[in-house]
């Protein structure tokens, strides 16, 4: 087995002082890291706090699922974004897209693959270190792996993953991209959009159908690894968004790209397997960002109503606004120990697809209401679109609609609530 990944680094982000990727297809080894740090560093022996109990919910040495290798780790991370990343932003937010050459430098630092076996040319940290910063990988031939995964960690190359087309998103059974068998080789016709890194990527993980006749799509779907440069394939256009402005996005088309078959990633017409058996990892990590962006657009806000003045007074002398404080610590820190359970859970490969479901939605649309919350807090500046809080008002917004959008997943929900009734 492989994993592929696609380095989905939102650049330009800053989260709680570390940016938290959307990242699919994540393969996180299981690691006894964070059992042990849960009973080592225990609440218990009063070592390590909840971020409720810490003086600010971005202080580096909270949680049981951390230890002090991993707030190390965590403080590096938080360093490399303050310096190499923070001063780019607004340029590459304005232009819609990074430099290529920050993911070299992420690479060099040891920030990519993390969570990838070091025999595959990875780091070989576990899942929580992978959200300190993440990548990943999975379904492949041991070639795949060699070609590709060292130069994904070293940020040489950065990867995609093109699923979504004009006519198909929610339902990624009505894909039209065909690849047809010529011999050995693949012919690969359709077009994808709004693909992450679609724009800087130099290789991308496509889904297209192999086998119009499959009893259900589902069963007739593949996935292919397309380097950029192959001939036939375009990226037509970077897609102009309301926030997430330095993550590049893309619009992507294939016109008789022929494909070898080393190009087939797992086995043929198993694609759409593959990609359900992944998606719980992207949710929870949808969750993972959530909950780390609400905890800095908190800390900013609480920073900014502690130092502006109204009526002769800072804004935080007013009890409706400490009641505000109030009720969205406590909202992020229900939050946070749920998040950090399934985060556990995973670890383990105890996660399931209901869970990763109820930490994206939960926390995602949190984040948007504490997004709101903060904008206010903040009067006029918030409206302001240089402003962290405005850019992350803009920014959160997509995450109710990636991913599977939060609607989708309250189906995906329900039926498993609903499956062990009708079997009785
Ligand atoms: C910034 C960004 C980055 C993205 N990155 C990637 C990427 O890297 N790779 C990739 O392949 N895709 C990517 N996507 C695409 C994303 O996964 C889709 O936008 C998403 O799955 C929703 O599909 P859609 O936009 O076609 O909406 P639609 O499927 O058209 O849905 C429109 C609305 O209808 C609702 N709806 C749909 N079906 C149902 C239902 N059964 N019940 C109730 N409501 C329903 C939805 O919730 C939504 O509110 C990205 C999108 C964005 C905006």
């Amino acid at each position: 087995m492989f994993s592929i990944a696609k380095q989905s680094f939102l650049f330009g982000r800053k989260l709680a002082g570390i940016s938290v990727p959307r990242v699919c297809f994540l393969h996180y080894g299981a690691s006894s890291n964070v059992v042990a740090n849960a009973v080592k560093f225990g609440s218990h022996d009063g070592q390590r706090r909840p971020t409720a109990k810490m003086p600010k919910l971005t202080d580096i040495g909270s949680r049981t699922l951390f230890g002090p290798e991993q707030d190390s780790f965590r403080e590096t991370v938080r360093k490399f974004f303050q310096k190499e990343i923070t001063p780019h932003s607004q340029a590459w937010n304005e232009r819609g897209y990074t430099d290529k050459e920050i993911w070299e430098k992420a690479g060099s630092c040891g920030l990519l693959g993390i969570n990838i076996p070091e025999e595959h040319g990875g780091i070989g940290g576990s899942f929580a270190d992978a959200c300190i910063i993440m990548e990943e990988h999975k379904y492949g031939s041991e070639e795949q792996k060699q070609k590709y995964i060292p130069d994904m960690t070293a940020g040489k190359k950065i990867s995609a993953i093109a699923m979504t087309e004009p006519d198909a998103g929610s339902d990624l059974q009505g894909i039209k991209s065909f690849a047809r068998k010529d011999g050995s080789d693949y012919i690969l016709n359709g077009s994808k959009i709004f693909i992450s890194t679609g724009w800087l990527a130099d290789v991308v993980v496509v889904v297209a159908v192999t086998n119009k006749e499959a009893k259900s799509a589902a069963h007739g779907i593949s996935l292919f690894i397309v380097d950029a440069d192959t001939p036939g394939f375009k990226k037509s256009w970077l897609m102009k968004k309301i926030g997430l402005g330095a993550s590049d996005t893309a619009g992507l088309f294939f016109e008789d790209v022929r494909l070898p078959a080393s190009a087939l990633l797992g086995e043929e017409n198993k694609g759409f397997y593959y990609l359900m058996n992944e998606l719980p990892q992207e949710r929870l990590l949808i969750g993972v960002h959530a909950c780390a962006q609400s905890e800095f657009m908190f800390e900013e806000t609480k920073q900014y109503v502690m130092q502006r003045k109204a009526y002769g007074k800072t804004l935080s002398n007013l009890q409706t606004i400490q009641h505000k404080l109030a009720e969205m610590k406590t909202e992020i820190c229900v939050a946070r120990a749920f998040i950090d359970q399934c985060i556990a859970l995973h670890e383990v490969q105890q996660l399931d697809a209901q869970m990763a479901c109820m930490a994206k939605i939960w926390v995602s649309e949190l984040e948007n209401k504490i997004a709101a919350q903060c904008l206010q807090l903040h009067g006029g500046a918030g409206y302001l679109y240089d402003t962290p809080i405005a850019r992350a008002y803009l920014d959160v917004r997509v995450q109710t609609i990636y991913g599977g959008s939060n609607e989708v997943l309250k189906d995906l929900i329900a039926r498993q609530i609903l499956a062990p009734a009708k079997k009785i």
